[in-house]
This record gives C-alpha cells, sequence and structure tokens, in this order.
C-alpha cells in the first residue's frame, strides 16, 4: 500500500512517500481503507521523537482518521460502510476505563502515535474503535474532528467545568484545538476571548463566535482581557501553547481562577509563582484527549449542526510534507487534512 512513514525521528525530510505492506488485522482487529486523515501536533512531535515514548520503526502518523470498512468486518460492520476511528485505545476492563476516564487506563494509546495510523491507504485498528458516520460531511471534514473536538471538550466541560454566564480565554483561537474549543465554549453559554496572530485569524475566529478576540503580535493579551472584564481576569483559561503563552494565562485568571492544560506546542517547562497561584487560590489542571462517551457526545453535536468542522487545506497523502510544513509555520485556521 501507499503511505507516508519515517525510518527515524527527525525534520521533514525524514517523511518517505512509498510502498509498505498493507496491515493484516489481529484479532478482534479491522482492516480500515482510509480515505481522509486530520494533522496535528502530535504528527509533529512523533516525527521529531519525544523522550520517553519508543516506537515500531517504520512509523506511519495520523490520529484523526476517516474511511470505510474494508476486511474482517465485525461488530455488525458492513464491507464499503464509513467509519470514524476513535483515536483513544483503551483495554476497556480496568476501573479507569469503567469510569468512563479510558485515558488514565495503563494500557492507553493514542491511534498514530503508539500505533501505526492514517498517513496510508489502510490501518488496523480495534473494532470496538469504530464509529458509523452519516452522509452529513466529506470524509475530509469528519477527519477534522475527532481528536480536537474531542480534547476540546474534556477540557473545556469535563475538567474545566465551564458554565453558562462564565468567562473563558481560548489560547490559540486558529489552531485545530482552539477553533473547536470556541465553538464549544460558545455553545456552552460562555463569553469567550481568543487570541490570534494575524488580521485574517482574527476575522475567522469572529465568524466561529468568539466575543473578543486579540491579535496577539498587536495587542497585549493581559491587558486586554483585564480591562474587559473590569480588572477581574477570566474565570477559565484554555491552554495548549506552553511557555509562550503561560505566564499571561496565568495572570488572565481571576481569583479562584481554573486552568486546563493539554499540550506544550511552545515547550515542555513553565515557571509558576507560587505567591500568586496560592493567594488567588488557582486551581491548574491537566487534560489528556477524552473518553468514548464524550466523543459520542462530540459527534452528535456535530450531526445536529450545533458544532462544525473547519477545514483549512487538503493535501493528497504525497504532499503529507508540505502539510506539516504548513502546520510547523502556523499559517493556517481550523485543520490540516490528508485526502487518502
Ligand atoms: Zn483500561
Amino acid at each position: 500500500m501507499k503511505a507516508v512513514f519515517f525510518q527515524q525521528h527527525g525534520g521533514l525530510d525524514v517523511l518517505r512517500y512509498g510502498d509498505i505492506p498493507a496491515p493484516s488485522p489481529g484479532e478482534g482487529e479491522v482492516l480500515v481503507k482510509v480515505e481522509a486523515c486530520g494533522l496535528n501536533h502530535l504528527d509533529l512531535w512523533m516525527r521529531q521523537g519525544l523522550p520517553g515514548i519508543k516506537i515500531p520503526m517504520p512509523h506511519i502518523s495520523g490520529s484523526e482518521v476517516v474511511g470505510t470498512v474494508y476486511a474482517a468486518p465485525a461488530n455488525g460492520f458492513q464491507k464499503g460502510q464509513r467509519v470514524l476511528v476513535a483515536p483513544g485505545i483503551s483495554c476497556s476492563t480496568c476501573s479507569a476505563c469503567s469510569a468512563g476516564r479510558e485515558s488514565l487506563c495503563q494500557k492507553f494509546r493514542i491511534v498514530g502515535l503508539q500505533t501505526n495510523g492514517g498517513y496510508a491507504e489502510y490501518m488496523s485498528v480495534p473494532a470496538r474503535n469504530l464509529i458509523p458516520l452519516g452522509d452529513k460531511f466529506k470524509p475530509e471534514e469528519w477527519a477534522a474532528v475527532p481528536l480536537v473536538f474531542l480534547t476540546a471538550w474534556h477540557m473545556l466541560i469535563t475538567r474545566g467545568q465551564l458554565k453558562a454566564g462564565e468567562s473563558v480565554l481560548i489560547q490559540g483561537g486558529g489552531s485545530g484545538i482552539g477553533s473547536a474549543a470556541l465553538q464549544i465554549a460558545k455553545l456552552a453559554g460562555a463569553g469567550v476571548f481568543t487570541t490570534v496572530g494575524s488580521e485574517k485569524k482574527a476575522r475567522k475566529a469572529k465568524l466561529l463566535g468568539a466575543d473578543w478576540v486579540i491579535n496577539h503580535t498587536k495587542a497585549d493579551v493581559v491587558k486586554e482581557v483585564l480591562k474587559k472584564t473590569d480588572q477581574q481576569g477570566v474565570d477559565l483559561v484554555f491552554e495548549h501553547v506552553g511557555p509562550a503563552t503561560w505566564n499571561g494565562s496565568i495572570r488572565c485568571l481571576k481569583k479562584g481562577g481554573r486552568l486546563v492544560t493539554c499540550g506544550a506546542t511552545t515547550g515542555p517547562k513553565v515557571e509558576l509563582d507560587l505567591r500568586f497561584f496560592f493567594t488567588k487560590e488557582l486551581t491548574v489542571m491537566g487534560a489528556y484527549m477524552g473518553s468514548r462517551y464524550e466523543l459520542d457526545r462530540v459527534l452528535a453535536l456535530i450531526e445536529e449542526g450545533r458544532l462544525k468542522p473547519v477545514v483549512d487545506t487538503v493535501f493528497m497523502l504525497k504532499e503529507a510534507p508540505r502539510a506539516q510544513k504548513m502546520m510547523e509555520e502556523r499559517n493556517f485556521f481550523g485543520k490540516i487534512v490528508l485526502k487518502i
């Protein structure tokens, strides 16, 4: 089968497009013919190499996958049926899984991270990870949904407990996860601040429903947020950027405020001024993807048209290096998707 893969960690030049043997499904698995695969920052991290995570080579990235059932149909699925691949694989029997907190399972893995993913014509996935899809959107649009909307929902609603009438700051509203978070926060009835890096992105963020959009290349984010909240700050900050935004994110929190983070796109380490932290009784939370229950909830809202996939550019599979370059340069709004 055709695939984009890498045999060693490194820059864009380690990505190869070529033939590789198609996987054969193991017990309880189904072979999916991939139609579209959304790009995610995880793909860049995995290509560059993450300390502590060893993967078999060659590796195929791609965590946000839509395709059709090709072989070994099971659980009532028919060959040719369109499916979305739930991006989290867990044991389904431990206490974390039973509590609906699959990402805390000792055996938790992310499709395309610790397994081969969707930058390929075929991939093998556990049958229980398949979710039937309707025709409301094209495969390239559905592929802009799973990991980002699930993670954003888990962060804002489950971990962050965002309520109607509260205020939230979404850092990086033009990213895949940011554009999902904007919509979820509006749906929750919150007042939404967001930051973007250009006027073009600012217009798009407004169209998605952000109430206050701050271009961080032109304005001081902390000053703007404090000015518009009567110097109080916001109830919740949505973080995924890391060191480049961290101090500002903490300073934008009101007394008793919460911060939830799922990522570190600008680096892994931040500082925390403990005096500020305890006197304001702040809460800082981590979030790692989310549960199948939350994914089903998000997909239902997308079916109902209350949330929508945001696709910036669709590339063909062999253009994956160009697609990843675009992601590295942050020159996009929403999701970059590969058509297989
Ligand atoms: Zn488990």
